[in-house]
């Protein structure tokens, strides 16, 4: 061995760009490596940094350098690898390397603790167990219910991280079963899996799995384009197979709200115990121990949200983004970075397959497609006998609406919940009414901190805003004129829940949003009363719109599209068209037949017209060639610089000051905008400006961004406001 090297290069936790010079630690054990933990003084506090490399000479003078206070890891926490991604992310999104690592960290090994994970425990039914009525537990003790299914369906011991998804106090549960021996601890690694058989594929899906298996020793990005309900999902498990039995790893990235019990409970009865779970409802402990699997390679399948991309595998075989469109994919805070992006990356540095799957693929994809960079794999048609849903648009001009339902939208909603079907309507508004308004003279109850709207949330009495969390009582009088003739304007879907319950009465509603969610479990006790049949009529926001398999919904009704229509931003017709496929792929997904309303004052605007006669393919060519047109992304490249602060004026001079800079580097090709204020200028008591730049060529914005973004920190008024960059940034606004 050589002797240590004497000068660490270290990430740390900071602000501040680049890595930071250390001595080694007087004392440590181990030679330092890349990919260590290191605790490090770091002005007056102490913070954990990684090892990026280490050094015999440093460009600041060595009397000047501190010592490392103590390696945390005997060996290197993070393989070179992730290290290069890492620093390859850095780079692209110019964020500082020390808070990429930390955000790529699971928090228990961010703060520090050891990676000696506690052996796992793990629980199987007893022979009592196996013969014990499901019915009669569920009915005395759902929470024991649940943790027994899953035990049941297993069909072999599950550890902590099969169980820690589930709602509410699941080791509360457990212990219940062991109490009544429905279910005895026993060791994890001696399952005996019998494994769930899959479905005979159909063609389609035949080809798309041959595509990705003859190339799983290269690099390669594939879009598979399939509508909702084309059993994507089997293509994924089918891959899989072959994968693992090449004993390599796969990494499956889905949106945040994707990641349901359901979803996990698909790919656990096929896969077993070789699935590892990574989400932020995980306990740290749980997560840490997930993160530690597919590190040492226990785990050989790891799915999870967004920073699951950055686990460490030591043999990697292939990457899955499902529902690669998803806004979720994209970290909106912090370091900015677009999962699905740097799936790209990942694949391309490991040599290995990429399969970017959904059924309305993003823009920037089918683009990556049509250029022959990524190989398209369709799945045109349903799977089984799930025929595709009727879409068509009701005219709401000129209609008397019922809390915003139209006569025909009623009537189609009572014949479908005669004939025993499911009503699923979509309203993208939670709390009971957007606006409270006087009658006589005007006034709209407003945000004090934000240029926002007060929503009236009538169960909680309280006014709300959706966008800095403030609330306050409910005006009873205009606080203007003092007139008591205060109302609630448009609505919610808190407000249309009471609505339908006085138009259908006796029907079972769920209503399924971030209010009626909040409390743990909530969410998994709404889905099950809709997928048993028990609510008839399903009401709810976004949170309804995506992945979740509702075999009995045939009606699905949108109530307002008109907002999507005109969205500032020049992706909300694109988020628009997602969004209606999405929601429509909610009916009809078994053998009913499904119908989808969509409500609109716009029944002859053309994305509406295209979208419903032609379908996403060609909606999105159109909204392609549109772009192109007008020079936006994916035809050209942005990013965005944000500055915030309490008075409205230093976010225009920050961000006058950066455009300056940038436009000293006289860089052909790169055009910088504004600064211009923020759609909605205050939030949250601050002022927002932003300023764009923009390229038609990556590399250009790459090299402008290289030389303006460490120079922004010196930056005459840097100290007055937050600011942020954000690269290929997913909201402008
Ligand atoms: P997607 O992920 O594209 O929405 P899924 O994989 O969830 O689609 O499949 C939708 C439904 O069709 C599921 O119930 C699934 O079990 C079923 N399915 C998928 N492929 C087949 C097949 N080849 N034969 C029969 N049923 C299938
Ligand atoms: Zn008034
Ligand atoms: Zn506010």
């Amino acid at each position: 061995m050589l002797k240590h090297a004497r000068i660490l290069q270290v990430a740390v936790p900071s602000p501040l760009p680049g890595t930071f010079d250390y001595l080694c630690p007087a004392r440590c054990d181990a030679a330092p490596q890349p990919g260590m933990r290191v605790r490090v003084p770091f002005g007056r506090g102490r913070l954990i940094g990684v090892i990026t490399g280490l050094a015999e000479q440093s460009a600041i003078a060595e009397s000047r350098l501190r010592p490392a206070l103590s390696l945390l890891d005997a060996e290197p926490l993070l393989p070179a690898d992730i290290l290069a991604l890492a620093e390859w992310a850095a780079r692209y999104y110019h964020h500082p390397i020390g808070e990429v690592m930390a955000t790529l960290l699971p928090v228990g090994l961010r703060q520090g603790k050891s990676t000696a994970a506690p052996a796992p425990e793990a629980w199987r039914l007893t022979v009592q167990g196996r013969a014990a009525d499901r019915v009669a537990l569920r009915r005395r003790a759902p929470r024991q219910a649940d943790v027994f299914d899953r035990l049941a369906d297993a069909d072999g011991p599950l550890d902590s991280t099969a169980l820690a998804d589930l709602p509410g106090d699941w080791r509360a549960a457990l212990r219940g079963l062991l109490d009544k021996d429905l279910a005895e601890p026993c060791d994890a690694h001696a399952p005996a899996w019998t494994a769930v058989a899959p479905p005979d594929l159909n063609a389609a899906q035949q080809s798309a799995v041959s595509a990705v298996c003859e190339s799983l020793d290269t690099a390669g990005t594939f879009l598979l384009d399939g509508v909702t309900g084309s059993g994507k999902t089997e293509v994924y498990l089918a891959v899989i197979e072959q994968v693992l039995a090449r004993d390599r790893q796969v990494l499956v990235l889905v949106p945040e709200i994707g990641l349901t019990p359901q979803l996990i409970g698909r790919f656990r009865r096929r896969l077993g115990d070789r699935l590892a779970v990574l989400h932020s409802g995980l306990a740290d402990g749980e997560r840490t121990r997930a993160w530690l699997a597919a590190r040492d390679g226990t785990a050989r399948v790891i799915i999870g949200t967004r920073s699951a991309l950055f686990t460490p595998m030591p043999s990697p075989g292939l990457i899955i983004v499902d529902e690669e469109h998803d806004l979720s994919l994209k970290q909106q805070d912090g370091f900015r970075y677009h999962a699905r992006d740097l799936a790209v990356v990942r694949a391309h540095q490991a040599g290995i397959p990429l399969v970017l799957g959904s059924a309305t693929p993003s823009l920037e994809s089918l683009h990556n497609a049509d250029q022959g960079r990524y190989k398209r794999l369709p799945l045109p048609a349903r799977a089984g006998a799930a025929r595709p849903p009727d879409m068509h648009l009701l005219d709401l001009r000129g209609q008397p609406l019922e809390a915003g339902l139209s006569r025909p939208l009623i009537q189609r909603m009572r014949g479908h919940l005669e004939a025993d079907g499911q009503v699923l309507l979509f309203l993208n508004r939670r709390g009971y009414a957007p606006v409270l308004l006087c009658h006589d003279c005007g006034w709209v109850a407003e945000c004090s901190r934000c240029d926002a709207r007060l929503t009236w949330h009538q169960r909680a009495g309280r006014l709300r805003c959706h966008h800095c969390g403030y609330e306050r009582p409910v005006d009873t009088a205009c606080q203007d004129c003092g007139s008591a003739a205060v109302k609630a304007v448009g609505q919610g879907t808190e407000r249309l829940e009471g609505a339908l319950e006085q138009l259908f009465p006796g029907v079972s509603i769920a209503r399924i949003d971030r209010d009626s969610t909040r409390r743990k479990g909530a969410m998994e006790a709404l889905l099950e009363r809709a997928r048993s049949g028990d609510a008839r009529i399903l009401l709810g926001t976004q949170m309804l719109a995506k992945g979740h398999h509702l075999p009995d919904v045939t009606l699905v009704g949108i109530l307002d599209c008109d907002q999507g229509l005109f969205g500032a931003d020049f992706r909300a017709p694109e988020r628009l068209a997602q969004l209606v496929i999405q929601v429509a792929g909610r009916a009809g997904r078994a053998e009913r037949p499904g119908e989808v309303l969509l409500q609109t004052h716009h029944p002859e605007h053309p994305l509406l017209v295209t979208l419903l006669q032609n379908g996403y393919g060609v909606f999105a060519a159109n909204a392609l060639a549109e772009r192109r047109q007008t020079a936006l992304p994916p035809f050209s490249h942005m990013a965005l610089l944000r500055a915030e602060a309490v008075q409205p004026e230093p976010p225009h001079t920050f961000l006058e000051q950066a455009r300056l800079l940038g436009e000293q580097q006289a860089m052909t090709g790169a055009m910088l905008m504004g600064p211009v204020p923020a759609p909605m200028e205050r939030r949250a008591g601050r002022y927002r400006a932003q300023l764009l730049l923009q390229s038609a060529d990556r590399g250009t914005l790459q090299r402008l961004l290289a030389v303006l973004a460490p120079q922004l920190h010196g930056l005459a008024d840097a100290r007055k406001v937050r600011w942020s960059l954000d690269v290929d940034p997913q909201e402008t606004l």
